[in-house]
């Protein structure tokens, strides 16, 4: 087993580092370095892998594995060998994001117990934002913006955040928020004023570095609230990026903040009432061209029949068409349909067809075959879509003669 000296935890500021290379390894596919000593923090507690480079050679992730060696996954393999002397460069973006979401979690799960008793379940630091599930089914917004307050009246008295390594045998007198599940040495964090609790992972030193925190919004979950909180660089970056949504936004609509709502609303109802019309218009389309179709029509055994290539009407008016069916009682219609994709729609109508489905059947093994159609339906409509387009006339040819045999006998 090859150890690496975790530096992270005593200059968890520091970006660059030199090591040596212990060993080259191949896990699950991917070639990965360990060092002597790292500043590289693999994934754990929530927190993910740190990522940065290693000479000129990219660290896509830092993993633990099975025997706790902690793997710097490389992106290329690179030109390394084992005793090596190497340069670690962090992504000090990253990490220091996670350090911040990771601490102002800390300090929201020790506010929310502080202040209502609220016990934190599970937590994920997203890319996004802190995601905290509470063993409540409800948050007020009063409770909410209780804690709000309070962790930004910390993060502006700038306390300490600090860790420190106790005994297992001094945890029971320390009243920690939560109950230790590691056994020997435990890590702890304190926020002074605010939390104390067991935690592997990296933090800032100061409240002040977590910038601002807010909430976001909430579900429930297995009878518990999942709650969701922003902090950090990306609480900042998201008020900047929302204030010019709302700027853009006020401005497409001619309105100030407060009536953007409003304005969208109304938007809405006259999109509804074009699209309204739209559908209107396109109806008394589809009627004149139905008609047209209805006065070539022949009439076999008392129905009419119509069979065409539907390949020049426009998809708007199409669409139409299974609803002026139900105003004649009876039809025996059959079309097909050229597609942008080189395949073809069908439709099949019967209507006051004696037997329509075993029509159907027949249609269903004799003519959908010749355009490999597939679909379905119910009387008196039926639809799909066929993969051989080029078949199409040679299917209307056979689709009018199984109707018109149909009809006739
Ligand atoms: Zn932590």
């Amino acid at each position: 087993m090859f150890y690496s000296e975790p530096l992270y935890y005593q200059t968890p500021y520091a970006t660059s580092l030199k090591a040596t290379i212990l060993a080259i390894v191949e896990e699950k596919g991917v070639k990965a370095l360990i060092l002597d000593k790292t500043l590289f923090y693999p994934e754990g507690g929530g927190q993910p892998g740190d990522r940065g480079f290693i000479d000129q050679v990219k660290v896509v992730d830092t993993q633990l594995n099975k025997n706790g060696e902690i793997l710097h996954q490389l992106e290329a393999e690179g030109t390394f060998s084992v005793g090596q002397e190497v340069t670690l460069s962090l992504d000090w973006d990253h990490r220091y994001d996670y350090m911040q979401q990771h601490s102002a979690q800390h300090l929201l799960s020790g506010t929310l117990y502080n202040l209502f008793m609220i016990g934190t379940v599970s937590v994920h630091l997203g890319q996004g934002e802190i995601s905290i599930e509470l063993n409540t089914d409800a948050l007020s917004d009063a409770q909410i913006i209780a804690v709000e307050e309070s962790v930004n009246a910390v993060i502006r008295q700038n306390v300490p955040i600090s860790a420190k390594t106790v005994q297992q045998e001094a945890i029971p007198s320390l009243n920690l928020r939560r109950s230790v599940k590691v056994e020997g040495a435990v890590r702890l964090i304190t926020i002074e004023g605010s939390d104390l609790i067991a935690c592997g992972g990296l933090h800032v030193k100061e409240s002040s570095e977590l910038r601002y925190i807010y909430y976001l919004r909430s579900e429930r979950i297995r009878g518990n609230l999942r709650t969701f909180w922003i902090a950090g660089k990306r609480a900042t970056d998201a008020i900047r990026r929302n204030n010019a949504i709302v700027d853009r936004v006020g401005t497409l609509l001619s309105a100030p903040p407060e009536g953007i709502v409003e304005g969208v609303t109304n938007l809405q109802k006259e999109v509804t009432q074009k699209q309204y019309e739209g559908n209107q218009h396109a109806l008394k389309v589809a009627s004149l061209l139905f008609e047209e179709l209805l006065k070539r029509k022949e009439v076999v055994g008392g129905i009419p029949l119509v069979i065409f290539d539907a390949s020049s009407w426009e998809e708007v008016y199409l669409k139409q068409l299974p609803e002026l069916f139900l105003e004649i009682p009876s039809l025996a219609l059959a079309y097909v349909t050229q597609r942008a994709d080189g395949k073809v729609g069908w439709l099949l109508c019967l209507k006051g067809v004696d037997e329509g489905d075993k029509l159907f059947k027949r249609f269903k093994e004799e003519a959908l075959p010749l355009i490999e159609g597939r679909g379905g339906g119910r009387p008196p409509l039926w639809q799909g879509i066929g993969a051989l387009g080029e078949a199409k006339e040679e299917f209307l040819v056979r689709a009018e003669s199984l109707l018109r045999r149909h009809l006739s006998g």
